[in-house]
């Protein structure tokens, strides 16, 4: 089934090359595109193919996200915790800990449903995300998936799984893990963090890790404390305890944050080739602190922490944190930004192709050029530019609505389950 996109300004997302073409996208999670000079008429459709105008028009690569956490999305305007955290280990006790054992399947479902439809109308395509529900475990990563494939997006999820519930909790992460990645879908093994992370479950990970041909996927260094902790039980510092139990020979592991490293650190981590996701508007957030993520290394991958599903917002703010951390270019934002695809290529990702694309209706008051699409990136193009998305071939917004899923009855939906959510938390913190 083919889809053409007609009048289009198309720009190659790597050589940033712009030409005014027609497209013929065909559908499919490894399908591509092909250049027309003209689009079909009409009458010669078949059945299920369309035409969309893009006259006056940007085509280009749509998105992704290297770190979410869709478990959050329900968190947002909800009554403050009994006690004001702070610090960032009270950070995760009095909010994020306290919510996410209050989440069950349904919360679960409609926060993935409420936050795929948000990826979808700001362009993000493919979303890794971290999940955490120690007492809605099981089928809670079906569920997410089951809800992105209903909007149309591309995933690789996984359970984040830690000790800080106990042995039944962290057995059932283990066990939900193995059920999803052995039913085919593509995921990674997640931890929490190295200090909620004992080394028993650490080589238990990695040894499923390596069963499934996967990587880790583990918050690392995001506050000191981390460190702390990590070296007063375990004797070791956040990577080198990785690099010990064999997670950094799992070059398809992203690791979150990286801001407390030290030099040795840093040296394993570049010399691995395993994947880091900058999230500078969590860290700032949270008050963590900002690395220099060049003197870590290339593999950088940007995220929203869960704060969002605005990858553009995303960038913005790397290029803003990034100009004080480690004077950063227009260049390597953006490339940090497109990493994303270099890591699903590398990994063989399904969903990730050329028939991933997005329309931008952009109301420049200048000339867009391929010297200064750049300039445009980092100040002007906006998500509220973005007006049609396709992912795997198939238009899942158009006119700057999700078309493959009711979005008021799923967000009336959602609404209802944050305050079920809330009186959970209320009753828990009793
Ligand atoms: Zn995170």
């Amino acid at each position: 089934m083919t889809l053409y996109l007609k009048d289009a300004t198309f720009v190659d997302w790597q050589s940033l090359q712009m030409k005014k073409t027609c497209l013929a996208v065909e559908a499919g999670p490894d399908a591509g595109f092909s250049f027309l000079d003209k689009v079909p008429p009409l009458d010669k459709l078949t059945p299920g193919e369309r035409i969309l105008d893009c006259t006056g028009k940007l085509v280009t690569k749509s998105f992704g996200c290297g770190h979410h956490h869709i478990y959050s999305t329900l968190a947002r305007g909800m009554p403050a915790p009994p006690r004001s955290p702070v610090n960032f280990v009270e950070i995760l006790k009095y909010i994020w800990w306290r919510l996410d054992k209050c989440l069950d399947l349904e919360m679960i479902e409609a926060s993935a449903l409420a936050s795929a439809i948000y990826c979808a109308k700001n362009g993000v395509t493919l979303i890794v995300d971290h999940h955490a529900s120690p007492f809605a475990i099981k089928n809670s990563l079906p569920t997410i998936a089951k809800a992105f494939d209903r909007v149309g997006l591309s995933h690789l999820l996984c359970y984040e799984i830690s000790d800080r519930d106990g042995e039944a909790v962290r057995d059932a992460g283990l066990a939900e893990t193995d059920a999803f990645l052995s039913a085919g879908y593509q995921g990674h093994v997640g931890l929490h963090a190295s200090f909620t992370v004992s080394d028993e479950l650490l080589t238990s990970a990695v040894a499923l890790a390596e069963k499934h041909s996967t990587g880790i996927h583990m918050h690392i260094a995001e506050d000191l404390a981390d460190q702390e902790q990590t070296i007063a039980t375990y004797g070791a510092r956040a990577v080198e305890r990785l690099k010990r139990a064999g997670a950094l020979d799992r070059k398809k592991s992203i690791l979150s944050h990286c801001i407390h490293l030290s030099q040795a650190e840093k040296e394993l981590i570049r010399n691995s080739g395993v994947w880091v996701a900058q999230n500078a508007e969590s860290n700032q957030n949270n008050n963590v602190g900002l690395a220099s993520y060049k003197s870590i290394t290339g593999n950088v991958l940007l995220g929203t922490d869960g704060m969002h599903s605005d990858m553009l917002r995303s960038a913005k703010a790397a290029f803003l944190a990034g100009q004080a951390t480690e004077g950063i270019a227009f260049d390597e934002i953006y490339t940090r930004f497109r990493n994303v695809h270099r890591y699903a290529r590398e990994f063989g990702l399904r969903g990730d192709r050329d028939n991933n694309l997005l329309v931008l209706d952009y109301d420049s008051p200048t000339e867009v050029m391929p010297d200064n699409f750049l300039a445009h990136f980092v100040f002007g193009i906006d998500s509220r530019h973005v007006t049609a998305v396709i992912c795997k071939g198939t238009v899942i917004v158009e006119g700057g609505r999700v078309t493959t899923i009711d979005e008021t009855k799923v967000l009336a939906h959602a609404r209802e389950m944050s305050k079920k959510l809330w009186a959970a938390m209320k009753r828990h913190a009793e």
